[in-house]
């Protein structure tokens, strides 16, 4: 995993507060500065834990309902 992201001002690394739940897969993760308490939020991508998704890419293939008919 990458760093947490350093505050520029302190050149400190920040430290993680909070993961609050964003759309569309992403979460908002806030660092705080331990110096100047600064909060800095950074939204990413949510790494897929479940293999669901693949499953419905398989479904929605045309390939595959081509090759049903
Ligand atoms: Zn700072």
């Amino acid at each position: 995993m990458a760093g947490a992201p350093t505050c520029t001002s302190c050149n400190l690394e920040r430290t993680l507060i909070s993961i609050r739940p964003g759309r569309n897969r992403h979460d908002v993760r806030a660092y705080e500065c331990p110096a100047c308490h600064d909060v800095f939020r950074l939204v990413i991508q949510r790494e897929p834990l479940v293999s669901d998704d693949l499953i419905d890419v398989v479904f929605d293939s045309p390939a595959l309902k081509a090759g049903t008919r």
